[in-house]
């Protein structure tokens, strides 16, 4: 494919990215919340975004089916990053990844007394690691959504979720007891399509990179 494919998520990631597209020179000739295609065309004919899944833009960078991508720390984490360049931290979509526990549970007090946990989340190797390095037992449990739900239903004692204002966790009784990192979203890139189509793609993480807040 020659000219540039740009993958992205709806929502977000595409609002936040809008911006940096635009100090590049990019505008996307539609709004994926208002249409329903899957690939749109932009003022370049040479230039294309397509939109998937936040956690498929990774896949779609490493075989190279798009040449950039933007893609949360949280997505590249679980992905493990092969394949990929990772160039710039764009400051967009930010929060943090934390442990939520219901409003009433001791947390630091089963952590102390070794406790074997349950702990459900979307985010297993991101999970798996911090409790691992804090020598802390638990048992991993895969959800694809609604982690806050878990802990009241009683399916685990505490979740790794993403988190911004809090809100959500206040709707449903949880704190957060333990910050994990802060989360922002990167640029990715192809990395055979960056030595093959560098004189497309060098310009563009250039205005991006001057386009960073
Ligand atoms: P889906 O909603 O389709 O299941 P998703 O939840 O991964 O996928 P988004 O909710 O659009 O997709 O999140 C995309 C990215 O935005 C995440 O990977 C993360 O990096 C970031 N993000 C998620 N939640 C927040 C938040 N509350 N505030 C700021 N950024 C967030
Ligand atoms: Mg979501």
């Amino acid at each position: 494919m020659s000219g540039i494919t740009i993958a992205l998520s709806k929502g977000r990631i595409f609002e936040e990215t809008l911006p940096l597209l635009a100090a590049a020179g990019i505008v996307p000739a539609e709004d994926p919340e208002k249409s329903r295609k899957l690939i749109i065309g932009t003022n370049r004919a040479d230039v294309r975004v397509v939109i998937v899944r936040a956690s498929d833009v990774p896949t779609y960078v490493q075989y190279g089916a798009a040449d950039l991508g933007i893609a949360g720390k949280d997505v590249l984490l679980e992905h493990g990053g092969a394949g990929l360049y990772q160039p710039l931290d764009l400051n967009i979509a930010k929060c943090r990844m934390c442990v939520a526990a219901p409003a009433g549970f001791d947390y630091a007090a089963a952590v102390r007394r070794g406790a074997r946990l349950r702990i459900a989340t979307k985010y297993i190797a991101v999970a798996r690691e911090h409790f691992a390095a804090k020598g802390v037992h638990v048992d991993l449990i895969k959800l694809y959504g609604s982690m806050e739900l878990a802990p009241l239903a009683g399916l685990a004692e505490a979740i790794v979720d993403l988190v911004s204002s809090g809100s959500t966790l206040k709707a449903n009784n949880l704190v957060e007891v333990e910050e994990i990192m802060s989360i922002s979203s990167r640029l990715v890139v192809n990395q055979a399509a960056l030595k093959m189509k560098r004189g497309l793609l060098q310009p563009v993480i250039a205005a991006f990179e001057g386009a960073i807040r």
